[in-house]
């Protein structure tokens, strides 16, 4: 069906490699992926076709990025490696859809970059990203104006179920409030780590968020929202009200206002952070907000 030879079959990636004299960077989170089967995978979880356009974070040798290459109307790659230009440039000739952008991605701008997108379609970000970084890049791409319409991403199996976890588990917490909060997460698939080249030391995961069409709970002041968010998880073994003295201050007035703000939320102070829903960090954040507007 295609003229082109994979990418990511083990003897192509080690003929790759050596025609460029690659060698890994542990430091830069490079473990490739050497099985075509999962890229389909993960191309059909994404469910791009001709109309998406697509970023993708950290091309690698372009094994994914040859695939959504196929798929997609357009695919805009960051690379920060400097040594993989040139053999992304090598290997992805074929493609007059591709994009490779030399870049740090938590350095560009992504409303500017995506400029180069030339027609209008849902933007998705399909990645296997460099795990020394997933919590900041996710971060960066929410954060962004961008109005990714969807996520599919390969991380850490303990990071997707950070992201997807649910209130009341060990895994919740302030990540996957800010996740959760624009998104439906949910984990697609397991990768064992023998499908790579290095090969990890953990399972990944395939994790997949859906844009909400608005976010899931409504919130007077984001800003605050997440700080209150963040601050309930500081000390996990803390109950709330100790974590909240420790981010707003202990003085008097801060006390009654925080205590306030708790009665009218319906939220006993002895609880800990854990157990809270996105719903009562919600109504407790609201109620902060009006109390100090007062
Ligand atoms: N996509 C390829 C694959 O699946 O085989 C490579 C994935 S590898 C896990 C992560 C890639 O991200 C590497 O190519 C690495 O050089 C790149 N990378 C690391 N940090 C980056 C950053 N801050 N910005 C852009 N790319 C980065």
């Amino acid at each position: 069906m295609n003229k082109y030879k994979d990418i990511a079959t083990p003897s192509r990636t080690q003929e790759i490699l050596k025609k460029h004299g690659f060698s890994f960077k542990k430091s830069l989170g490079q473990n490739f992926l050497t099985e075509p089967n999962i890229l389909q995978k993960i191309v059909a979880t994404a469910e791009i076709d001709e109309q998406t356009n697509v970023i993708e974070v950290g091309p690698g040798i372009g094994a994914l990025t040859e695939h959504l290459a196929r798929a997609a109307h357009q695919v805009l790659a960051f690379e920060i490696d400097d040594r993989l230009i040139p053999v992304l440039a090598d290997t992805l000739s074929p493609y007059d859809n591709v994009k490779v952008v030399h870049n740090d991605i938590l350095k560009v701008n992504l409303q500017q970059e995506t400029a180069y997108f030339d027609q209008e379609g849902p933007i998705k970000v399909v990645a296997n990203l460099p795990y020394y970084i997933t919590t900041p890049i996710m971060m960066h791409i929410l954060a962004s104006d961008l109005a990714i319409a969807e996520m599919v991403v390969m991380m850490q199996r303990e990071v997707a179920d950070r992201i997807s976890a649910k209130p009341g588990t060990k895994a919740y917490g302030s990540l996957s409030i800010a996740v959760q909060y624009y998104m439906e997460a949910s984990t697609a698939f397991i990768v064992p780590k023998t499908v790579f080249i290095p090969q990890p030391n953990v399972d990944s995961a395939i994790l997949r968020l859906v844009r909400r069409e608005t976010p899931a709970v409504a919130v007077k002041n984001e800003k605050e929202f997440f700080k209150l968010t963040k601050s309930a998880f500081v000390l996990r073994r803390k109950t709330l009200w100790n974590n909240l003295l420790n981010t707003y201050g202990k003085d008097e007035a801060t006390r009654a206002w925080l205590e306030t703000s708790l009665q009218q939320a319906e939220i006993d102070p002895k609880r800990r952070g854990e157990t809270l829903s996105l719903e009562e960090f919600a109504r407790l954040s609201n109620a902060l907000e009006m109390n100090k507007e007062k």
